[in-house]
């Protein structure tokens, strides 16, 4: 189902400080779906394979061992046009930049630690999905 899911994470420090149940609201309230859930550490080899994209990128060591560093919240969320209108939502990656009423500008604390991921294609939401969900866990 092209376009019609995205993937999201609460980052580490959103869910260590209580924030994850509001954000879920926030985005059951704009009309997404919740298909799968589950709160999970991630292992290294885990974070540094989710976002080996950035690699070559100055600050992936310090994403990964920020993403160990606590707990996350994954989640599949549908709803038509899933991934623009969540990363809509979301906010710029650096708060700062981040538009009034957004996830980020309202939750975020540096462009580090910016309280969730959400897919940035249809593409890598699949990918993104499938790396944290196997069938049997999705509920549509
Ligand atoms: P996103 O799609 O908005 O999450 O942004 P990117 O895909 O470009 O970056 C992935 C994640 O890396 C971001 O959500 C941040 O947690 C982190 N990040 C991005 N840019 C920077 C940066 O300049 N410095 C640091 N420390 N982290 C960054």
């Amino acid at each position: 189902m092209p376009g019609k899911i995205t993937f999201t994470m609460v980052k580490p420090e959103a869910t260590t400080s209580g924030l994850a149940a509001k954000i879920l609201s926030m985005i059951t309230d704009s009309g997404f779906r919740i298909i799968a859930l589950k709160m999970i550490r991630l292992s290294k080899e885990q974070a540094s394979a989710f976002y080996e994209v950035h690699k070559d990128r100055p600050f992936y060591n310090d994403l990964v061992e920020y993403m160990i560093s606590g707990p996350v919240i994954a989640a599949i969320l549908r709803k038509d046009n899933a991934v623009e209108d969540y990363r809509r939502m979301m906010g710029a990656t650096d708060p700062a930049k981040a538009d009034e009423g957004t996830i980020r500008k309202l939750f975020a604390t540096s462009i580090q630690s910016n309280a969730i991921h959400g897919s940035d294609s249809d593409e890598n939401a699949i990918t993104e999905s499938n790396f944290f969900f196997p069938e049997i866990e999705r509920f549509y």
